[in-house]
């Protein structure tokens, strides 16, 4: 395939040079549906703000004030990525597990948690531990909505639980379309959005959705940062997410009167660099060209999927048969794959031992949907991002290629649970 107008020019400034050595890519990442980069101007902006490292809300010192600013600032940049409406609650949390975490404990006395079998276990386990119903998605999301609204129809539903892209499979849900469907019976939606904000620009308010919530990890930012952004009403009422200073507005020695806003679910002293990187990798996003971006990834996803269908053996993942139908692509930048006769780790450790091919394995934290699919022992997924190119996909392709002609150049073991050469 030929290089399309990619974003690697674009962005040039922005990758940062370690993955080349001497001119030459040496290692091909296809794998940033786990974690993303950092792009050089997020580390930057850290290396900036370092030096007025101090504790936010607490001092009234130059660094403190600064810090503070920077903080409550970051809050602002998030929301306006996000499109959030003026009296939305941004609550900064660790990653995006904290955050679905911390909705669980805010969520009414009254009414269950509707989810689909699709789901991350970050996006089930915290409705699992609370009252709740699941189904099994369709397969199509034309019957998954039907599937859904019987459910809702029966009544009691308070939230409905929904990836805005699956982890495992990258295909697109219409969150627009869910949330009127959950409010039509009086439920509200909460969107888990770890995978759909690296990829598709998206706005709560013109699609009506509750809660939101995403990882700075996953988008260009280092790890330790997330957000949960949504109504303030429950997020008001609920036990705060840790006791402790910060999260209080009057505490007596025997008793205590909880603050309301983020402060009340961000006890302790908060990771100010993780939400101000966090808030600086959305304004790079929010930069970039959104059509030429989603287009970039899609010939690469496209080309990908041609190549690995050519290859005998091989088998492409997919979730639903009407996913274009509902998003421009269907699907973000990923492709989930396994190869007849090779375990998924083998051919993982196959393909960065020998062709420097870094993708995932395994069960992507979605057991239900993996056993669902026939895939019970888990199955490859390599996801793109922005420093992706065509000479990537032509690597993993290759690779695949002489896997299934020459099998694996000596032996492979596994050592601790894991394939090594
Ligand atoms: N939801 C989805 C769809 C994800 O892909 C992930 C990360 N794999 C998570 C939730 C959890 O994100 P984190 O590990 O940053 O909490």
């Amino acid at each position: 395939p030929t290089q399309p107008q990619a974003l690697l020019p674009v962005l040039g400034a922005e990758l940062q040079a370690p993955l080349v050595q001497g001119g030459e890519l040496r290692y091909v990442n296809l794998d940033y549906a786990a974690s993303s980069p950092a792009l050089a101007s997020v580390a930057d902006y850290l290396n900036e703000i370092l030096p007025f490292y101090a504790s936010v809300h607490r001092g009234a010192g130059y660094a403190s004030q600064i810090s503070t600013s920077v903080y409550e600032n970051s809050r602002n940049v998030v929301r306006s990525f996000v499109g959030g409406r003026p009296d939305d609650t941004v609550i900064f949390t660790r990653n995006t597990t904290d955050a679905l975490n911390l909705l669980a404990r805010c969520l009414p006395a009254q009414g269950d948690v509707l989810y689909l079998d699709i789901e991350h276990h970050a996006n089930l386990l915290p409705w699992q531990q609370l009252p709740h119903r699941s189904v099994l998605a369709g397969e199509s999301i034309a019957s998954t909505l039907e599937i859904l609204e019987k459910e809702l129809q029966l009544g009691s539903v308070s939230l409905l639980a929904v990836t805005g892209a699956s982890n495992v499979t990258g295909e697109v849900l219409p969150v627009a379309e869910l949330a009127a469907l959950a409010h039509r019976y009086g439920a509200r939606i909460v969107v888990d959005a770890a995978q759909l904000v690296p990829h598709r620009r998206v706005d709560i308010a013109a699609a009506d959705i509750d809660y939101l919530a995403f990882s700075g990890h996953k988008l260009y930012a280092p790890f330790g940062s997330g957000v949960l952004v949504g109504r303030p009403d429950w997020l008001d009422a609920g036990v705060p997410l840790l006791f402790g200073g910060g999260a209080v507005k009057e505490v007596r020695l025997d008793s205590v009167s909880w603050a309301e806003g983020p402060a009340r679910h961000e006890g302790g002293s908060p990771n100010v660099l993780g939400a101000a990187t966090l808030a600086k990798a959305t304004e790079v996003i929010a930069s970039l060209d959104q059509d030429e971006w989603q287009q970039h990834e899609q010939q690469l996803r496209d080309a990908l999927i041609e190549g690995l269908q050519g290859i005998p053996g091989v088998t492409v993942h997919r979730l639903f048969n009407d996913s274009e139908s509902y998003s421009d692509s269907g699907s973000i930048g990923v492709v989930n794959f396994s190869v007849s006769g090779y375990d998924s780790g083998l051919v993982a450790a196959y393909l960065s031992a020998e062709f420097a091919v870094g993708v995932r394995d395994g069960r992507f934290c979605a057991h239900p949907l993996l056993r669902r699919l026939g895939l019970p022992t888990g199955s490859l997924r390599a996801s793109f991002g922005l420093g992706s190119r065509f000479a990537d996909v032509e690597r993993l392709i290759a690779g695949v290629n002489k896997l299934i002609a020459e099998g694996p150049t000596g032996d492979y073991v596994v050592e601790s649970g894991r394939w090594v050469p």
